[in-house]
């Protein structure tokens, strides 16, 4: 039976994927994964039990362990989810975006290179490296424009600056060595299992317990959302399609600045779970969960627009995304609702009491 290396798969586009490949293909999934403060392995509780599935807690840093895997397991594909991804604490804390997201994807990506070298002609023609990226990378746009496969990096955020370098890397070893690589540069994903960071279940999360909605600067700020499964679905299309050494952009075509996206949350929690039959709203003495906007000091060096021109991915390799930005997040938001126990449980392990981070208090 073939398999795939899947780094990161205990976080949230990273557990999405283990579930897309079990479901789509009939490979053996086994997962690397740090368990950071961002993965658990609650996220990948609905696969335990499939005898396709397997975990390790590594880091991809480990070069002995990627050795030892790639040996063992022989995949036909590694995937590299495995990263720091939170632009606020990339502001505070650099240092671990530096080793995570470059020397650990340097460390895995050249533990590919050494195993590539050794494997025999035909396993070499399938072999694939896939280096899961940002459209952060590109910087930020102006009013109008696109990001393409073309556009110059120009990274702003620690954050953007570390997969910016590992992207390099990930181009210089195809052009240097021939690994096989492929690279994604995806937009904003938002979805089930998402870490309670990220705005669209902080939001949700205050929101249920009427606590304030902190908007940054003017909440002007634009983001291409996409549904996670889409993205997944494009990761392995591109695997199975993609030409080595060729990057693709994949984006939603969904712009909404983060103001956009707060008010249409709470319209949506209005529906699912009323202010008026919500007594943390009665207790702060607010009637409508508008009232919990609150505009607070911008991120430093907050990107103003990003937008993808995906039409590289859908034209070359034919996909295209399947939700509907309305009814995923509709989705989303009966997710986090449903599943409260889950989001405990990830915020006490990560010891994450939904503060404001980013503000430069550098550790
Ligand atoms: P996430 O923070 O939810 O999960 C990251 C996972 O990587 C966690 O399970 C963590 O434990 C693991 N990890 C971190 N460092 C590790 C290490 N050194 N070794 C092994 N495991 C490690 O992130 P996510 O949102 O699922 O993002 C996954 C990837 O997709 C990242 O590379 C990110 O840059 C990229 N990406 C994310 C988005 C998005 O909107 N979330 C958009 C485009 C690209």
């Amino acid at each position: 039976m073939d398999a795939l290396i899947v780094t990161g798969g205990a976080g949230f586009i990273g557990s999405s994927f283990v579930r897309h490949l079990l479901r789509e293909t009939t490979d053996r999934v086994v997962v690397l994964d740090k368990l950071t403060y961002a993965g658990s392995l609650a996220n990948l509780d609905e696969v335990e039990n499939d005898s396709r599935y397997r975990f390790v807690r590594g880091d991809i840093g480990n070069r002995e362990l990627i050795r030892r895997l790639l040996e063992e397991h022989r995949p036909w594909a590694v995937v590299n989810l495995a990263a720091e991804t939170h632009v606020d604490r990339s502001i505070d804390a650099p240092r671990d975006f530096l080793e995570s997201n470059v020397l650990g994807a340097y460390e895995l990506l050249d533990a590919c290179r050494a195993h590539f070298e050794q494997l025999t002609d035909r396993e070499r023609e399938r072999f694939r490296v896939l280096h899961v990226s940002t459209d952060e990378v590109y910087g930020s746009l102006g009013s109008t424009g696109l990001f393409t496969e073309q556009t110059a990096y120009a990274p702003n955020s620690p954050y953007a600056a570390s997969k910016a370098a590992a992207d390099h890397f990930v181009r210089a070893y195809h052009e240097t060595y021939r690994l096989p690589t492929l690279l994604t540069n995806c937009s904003n994903n938002y979805g089930p299992r998402q870490f309670p960071e990220k705005l669209i279940p902080l939001m949700i999360l205050n929101l249920l317990e009427a606590r304030d909605l902190p908007i940054y600067g003017d909440g002007g700020n634009v983001r291409d959302w996409l549904f996670v499964e889409d993205h997944c679905a494009g990761l392995l299309l591109t695997l199975r399609r993609g030409q080595p050494g060729r990057s693709y952009n994949i984006g939603g075509g969904n712009e909404r600045t983060n103001l956009q996206i707060v008010d249409t949350l709470c319209r949506l929690i209005e529906q699912l779970a009323p202010a008026a039959d919500n007594p943390r709203m009665a207790e702060r003495g607010r009637r409508n969960y508008s009232e919990l906007k609150v505009f607070v000091p911008d991120r430093k060096g907050h990107d103003r627009r990003y937008a993808i021109d995906a039409a590289r991915i859908h034209s070359e390799l034919g996909w295209q995304p399947q939700h509907d930005f309305d009814l995923g997040l509709q989705a989303t938001v009966q997710w986090y609702l449903q599943n409260r126990e889950w989001c405990d449980r990830v915020q006490q392990q990560g010891g994450y009491q939904r503060e404001r981070l980013g503000l430069g208090e550098r550790q």
